[in-house]
């Protein structure tokens, strides 16, 4: 969102500065090098209606580089790997009858169906579901990965935002057959041509710089500290994750009933695996996963979608910061994701796994709860100064197309109020 708004500032002549944490572009959508190749640190797949996503790409001379493939999907069932996602393999799911078979379905196109999400917004998404689907349906399809997604906070979710990631995906398939997309060399070849955009239009990036602390200015912008001392910028616009700006506001002196609306933002990691295997698990690209054994809603099959070196499957752990889990060692969670791949193909030997990794991100997944903007962080708290994050764009779900199209327009509203 970051790039997205610095590139669209450059296109109207001004010349953003860049402050980013880490030692590289992209936040959750950058890349690392992981068994000889490089890779991103959390799996990314693109949907047939991304379309901002797809315009910037045709942009920035990328549109070739992306790719359309028909991808599978299973589901992990009572110790039984299923098809799952096309209508066909709904109607022959034989763990609910056949009239819940055709509810599911139901329900599933009347989330395409929905434009005015509103009312949705109201309502417990675990309460909708299990209105729609009926109890049995959903404890079999749905509970676990509201349990594991979300623990504690599983039932505070909207419905909204369940539909608007339903919808997204919906778009996606059609009667049979699901496709997703993925661009040649991944997010980091995106990310390097934005950069190189904006940094050719006279713009500036700084890595490793955390930046510490905001101080409004009255009359408007205000002063940063990344490291660099104090500086002064008349527009500020920060896109990190909105609990992190409490403790900025509260470093530079914000008031206590406005920092702490920032500081009430909730939000998930995510402690996410990846394996390099010598052999597929299966041909899925994705696999929901409802076993009492692992505490895993699902995983990635990265590899059916994107060519890559070896067989390559993103496992993530999400919970809460505060869950104890989150204090184990990576290998643990290494483990427990290898036990659970031989679960599902038991023909998967340890000599098949060949390298393995782990990240984690602390803010992967804002909890996005019933009536959320009410009590919401204002946008725009003080003159000069943006705050936006994923939540930006509620009902829909935290995406990368989402967060360049939340970019364009504000970085355009900020432009046309200070004109
Ligand atoms: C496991 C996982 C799977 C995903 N899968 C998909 C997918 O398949 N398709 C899809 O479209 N999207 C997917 N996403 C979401 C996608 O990655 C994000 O929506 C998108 O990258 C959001 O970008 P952003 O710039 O809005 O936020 P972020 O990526 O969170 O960027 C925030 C940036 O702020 C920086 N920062 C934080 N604190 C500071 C500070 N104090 N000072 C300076 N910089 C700071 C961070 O380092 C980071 O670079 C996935 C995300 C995860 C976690």
């Amino acid at each position: 969102m970051g790039l997205s708004v610095a590139y669209e500032l450059t296109k109207n002549g001004y010349k953003p500065e860049i402050i980013e944490a880490d030692d590289c572009l992209g936040g959750m959508a950058a890349s690392f090098d992981f068994a000889n190749q490089r890779i991103e640190r959390y799996y990314h797949f693109h949907c047939t209606g991304d379309f901002t996503y797809k315009n910037l790409l045709k942009e920035l001379g990328l549109e070739k580089q992306l790719n359309w493939k028909k991808t599978k999907m299973g589901f992990f069932f009572n110790g039984k790997l299923y098809e799952w996602g096309s209508v066909f393999s709904v109607l022959k799911f034989p763990a609910i009858s056949f009239f819940s078979r055709l509810r599911y379905l139901l329900h599933a196109l009347r989330c395409l169906i929905i434009n005015d999400w509103k009312h949705l917004d109201k309502i417990k998404a675990t309460k909708w579901l299990k209105k729609w689907l009926g109890k049995k349906s959903y404890r079999i399809l749905w509970e676990k990965l509201f349990e594991y997604k979300f623990f504690n906070y599983s039932d505070e979710i909207s419905a909204a935002w369940i539909w608007s990631r339903i919808k997204r995906l919906g778009k996606s398939r059609h009667l049979l057959k699901e496709t997703l997309g993925y661009l040649n060399g991944g997010s980091e070849k995106f990310i390097q041509a934005i950069e190189t955009r904006i940094r050719n239009s006279g713009g500036i990036v700084y890595l490793n710089s955390k930046v510490k602390s905001i101080t409004p200015r009255k009359k408007g912008g205000g002063t940063i500290d990344f490291g660099r001392g104090e500086i002064f910028y008349d527009e500020i616009i920060s896109t990190i994750p909105l609990p992190l700006i409490g403790k900025i506001f509260k470093n530079g002196g914000v008031k206590e009933n406005i920092y702490i609306s920032y500081l009430n933002c909730k939000s998930i990691a995510c402690v996410c695996v990846i394996l390099q295997l010598s052999k597929p698990v299966s041909k899925n690209f994705w696999i929901n996963i409802n076993d009492n054994r692992f505490k895993i809603p699902g995983l990635i099959e990265m590899s059916n979608l994107r060519p890559l070196s070896g067989h390559i499957v993103y496992i993530p752990f999400y919970m809460p910061t505060q869950n104890d889990d989150f204090n184990r060692d990576n290998d643990d969670f290494i483990k427990d994701a290898w036990d659970c791949l031989k679960e599902i193909n038991n023909e998967l030997d340890d000599k098949d796994l060949l390298n393995s990794y782990c990240n984690r991100y602390l803010f992967a997944q804002p909890i996005c709860h019933t009536n959320f903007k009410k009590g919401s962080p204002n946008e725009n708290p003080f003159r000069g100064i943006y705050t936006s994050d994923t939540t930006s764009y509620y009902p829909d779900d935290r995406g990368i197309s989402e967060s360049i199209e939340y970019g364009i327009k504000l970085a355009n509203a900020i432009i046309n109020t200070s004109a």
